[in-house]
């Protein structure tokens, strides 16, 4: 059986365009320049898992068909990654019970203190989400298949966020801005590495496109998939400056894998 990967929203923290119609340096008559906030999903048989609950989560899932989560793996709490929150009740009045949510401790007790309603029970509002923290290795089980998802921490400037490897196949990091040395070896010659590459100038808290060729030539993944593009960037003047196997992201983009 075939599991699919969709990377829902491909921009960074304001979108393309930004709320206010700027563009950026984005052509807007290209549909590929016009990004929503990071955050994806994987389906594996009849388990949907989503990444992250960004702010357009329910257009995205609306737009890409996409009628069920079971869990959400949270990468980090910046409000782009998480201010979807709420629209996970859907899914709470949907199978009639908590949603579970996974997190590393930061991350958790962030979202406990700023999104408390969604897991503690009020009067007339009941808790729609189940805190866990993330394991070492999460392991999900369909029709004799099955799928392992490794978290792995990853700097993103001030904090560290969970990006996570997917069957050894997938690496998603989405917000980062140095993987550790020490797990480097675990990313070696990957299918597929998706990975944060804001803009062409420095930023301390994400890769720039410098420093991601940089890193391919250590890793060598089959191919590279560069996420969370800024307004400053656009697809078809980045897609030109890349070598072969290295493409930029763009909303909808699905990868299939086994
Ligand atoms: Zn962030």
């Amino acid at each position: 059986m075939t599991k699919k990967f969709t990377i829902l929203g491909s921009g960074s923290s304001l979108g393309v365009p930004r709320i206010d119609g700027n563009f950026g340096k984005c052509n807007s008559k290209n549909e590929k320049n016009y990004r929503t906030r990071c955050c994806a999903h994987l389906k594996f048989n009849d388990i949907n898992i989503l990444i992250d609950t960004s702010p357009d989560l329910r257009s995205q899932l609306l737009k890409n068909k996409i009628r069920d989560v079971n869990c959400v793996l949270y990468t980090h709490a910046h409000a782009d990654q998480t201010h979807g929150i709420n629209d996970l009740r859907a899914f709470y009045i949907k199978y009639r019970k908590r949603l579970s949510v996974y997190a590393d401790k930061s991350t958790k007790k962030h979202l406990m203190s700023s999104f408390g309603y969604c897991f503690i029970n009020k009067p007339g509002y009941p808790a729609i989400l189940k805190m866990h923290l993330l394991r070492k290795k999460m392991f999900f089980k369909s029709k004799k298949s099955k799928l392992i998802i490794e978290p792995i921490m990853t700097q993103h400037g001030y904090i560290e966020t969970a990006s996570y490897l997917i069957n050894n196949k997938i690496f998603y990091g989405s917000d980062v801005s140095k993987i550790y040395n020490k797990d480097l070896n675990k990313l070696y010659k990957l299918d597929f590495f998706i990975i944060d590459c804001l803009r062409y100038e420095y930023h301390p808290s994400h890769y720039n496109l410098h420093d991601v060729l940089k890193l391919i030539k250590i890793i060598k993944p089959k191919k590279t998939i560069l996420t969370n593009l800024h307004s400053s960037v656009d697809y078809s003047k980045l897609k030109l400056k890349l070598p072969r196997n290295v493409i930029p992201a763009y909303d909808g983009m699905k990868i299939l894998f086994n």
